[in-house]
């Protein structure tokens, strides 16, 4: 079980080097959440994962999603995993990712929202999400400007009762960039402040920081980081 010990090794690794993160930030380590991105790598490594401690998974695709949760169904170290929708979700998948993950980290449209609103209206559920920011106003990527925010914030406190809007998301333009990611998630650490005020809610989530740059995010006021590679090792690719 060779891939097992590793998988380990590595998990056990990325808690050291965010225990260390914290430790240099001055933060407590339990204001920061661990969410090991689990997206194409199969069920049975979330299954290892789960059974060394880690309770909160990533995934980017809602079909991959929703099979691999229904593969670890049976699995007693996965009954209590809480599942985060991290990758963009198009309006007409909306029925499907309503209800079915602990937070959707990538809320960035209207029309997202209402599919959301409607289906959780529906089920009689609450559900918890993130508004995602193109921090770069980087054209081709999903996530509001940071401009907009203000307006899809408002149409959800006034449209949507289902949703519990919990703070922000961003992926910032720089990848494996440690340090040069830093002014992002200032940024976007600054636009939760903004936002906040404005709308007298906690917003108490800030998404940001991956496997080659959590610890700035940690320093920027991180509460979630998404990291697959440095538990999962590099992803297979996408069929
Ligand atoms: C894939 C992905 C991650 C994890 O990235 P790594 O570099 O493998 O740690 C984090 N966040 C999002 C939104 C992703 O799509």
């Amino acid at each position: 079980m060779a891939m097992q010990a590793s998988l380990k090794e590595r998990y056990v690794r990325v808690l050291e080097r965010l225990d260390a993160a914290c430790a240099t930030a001055g933060r407590k380590r339990e204001s920061v959440t661990l969410i090991a991105v689990s997206k194409l790598h199969p069920a049975a490594e979330v299954a290892v994962a789960a059974s060394a401690g880690q309770l909160d998974f990533g995934e980017n695709y809602v079909q991959e999603a929703l099979q691999k949760r229904e593969d670890l169904a049976d699995e007693s170290a996965c009954r209590n995993l809480r599942w985060h929708m991290i990758g963009h979700v198009q309006s007409r998948k909306a029925a499907q990712v309503a209800g079915a993950f602990a937070l959707i980290h990538t809320l960035d449209s209207r029309k997202l929202a209402d599919g959301l609103e409607r289906r959780l209206a529906a089920l009689e559920a609450r559900q918890p999400v993130l508004m995602q920011v193109n921090v770069a106003a980087e054209p081709q990527k999903s996530g509001l400007m940071a401009d907009d925010l203000p307006a899809l914030a408002d149409y959800i406190l006034e449209r949507c009762p289902h949703l519990e809007l919990r703070g922000l998301m961003c992926l910032p333009p720089v990848f494996d960039a440690g340090e040069a990611a830093r002014p992002h998630f200032a940024r976007l650490f600054s636009l939760r402040e903004e936002l906040r005020g404005r709308l007298g809610l906690p917003l108490p989530e800030l998404s940001m920081g991956m496997s080659g740059d959590f610890a700035a995010a940690v320093a920027e006021g991180a509460t979630m980081v998404r990291i697959g590679t440095d538990i999962f090792g590099p992803r297979p690719p996408r069929v």
